[in-house]
């Protein structure tokens, strides 16, 4: 569990630097001070420790870095190692089987592309479609493995409840976006959902998902819009599908025997 915390601090230094960079345009080698463009030494690309180091703050300007890099180390760090122990078919993780190690190493690469996906949202508002296309291949792939471990095993695939789960998150989505005229929900937001969708592959994941993402969202949006009085406040809506999507997969087995009642 220490070093899939150490490999997700890591890579979530990487995902929420990439934001940075995709958004900036920023094809430059190493990484720098947003305000007074330092160049990062090794030792302070640490992740997680630099930052405690410095104080949040820039080595040069002590201008703060802001909290969106922590946050982005320390909580892709305690996804990976949770990944690990919550993996819901955990048996076939530790016998080595083929095809769990293939879903769990795209479930942990899907992880850092919903980081990246998470930083650009909740900082600019938007969801850019490239990452996007990323997201869904990897998705993809993972529900590739599923069906084609379930047909290999000669079992059968429960197509109609991936449709369902279509149907439910992007479908839903879509339909808010197209009524709404993008002032309910953003037109990135069902795009999102795809991936989301092609993970869970199940009708009442789906449903369960869609809601733990509204809760989290009211709970998070009704304090700011109260804050903000009268104005106007877009809250972007894709750190929470991502927050909801991730509680109902680790919590998949609880879901399921509650709906099978
Ligand atoms: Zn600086």
């Amino acid at each position: 569990m220490i070093l899939f915390f150490i490999l997700g601090a890591a890579l979530g230094s990487f995902a929420c630097c990439q934001a940075w960079r995709i958004h900036d345009k920023d094809k430059s080698k190493w990484s720098h001070c947003e305000k007074c463009k330092y160049q990062l030494k090794w030792y302070d690309n640490i992740p997680v420790i630099s930052w405690l180091m410095l104080g949040g703050k820039c080595r040069k300007c002590r201008k703060p870095i802001g909290w969106a890099e922590f946050l982005s180390e320390v909580g892709l760090g305690m996804l990976f190692a949770l990944s690990f122990w919550f993996w819901p078919a955990k048996g076939g993780l530790i016998w080595s089987d083929f095809a769990e190690v293939l879903k769990f190493s795209l479930f942990l690469v899907e992880a850092v592309i919903l980081l990246v996906l998470f930083v650009y949202d909740a900082k600019w508002k938007e969801l850019p479609v490239n990452i996007m296309v990323i997201a869904g291949a990897l998705a993809a792939a993972f529900c590739s493995v599923d069906i084609y471990m379930a047909l290999g095993m000669g079992q059968t695939y429960n197509w109609l409840s991936l449709v369902g789960a279509l149907l439910i998150l992007p479908g839903f989505y879509y339909l808010m976006y197209k009524i709404s005229k993008e002032s309910w929900v953003g037109g990135g937001d069902w795009i999102l959902c795809i991936p989301l969708a092609l993970i869970l592959q199940n009708f009442w994941l789906a449903i369960f998902a869609l809601f733990a993402a509204n809760i989290i969202g009211s709970f998070v949006s009704v304090p700011m819009l109260l804050k903000k009085k009268g104005a106007k406040a877009t809250i972007p809506f894709g750190p929470f599908l991502i927050l909801g999507f991730l509680v109902v997969f680790f919590l998949q087995a609880q879901i399921l025997s509650l709906v099978a009642i």
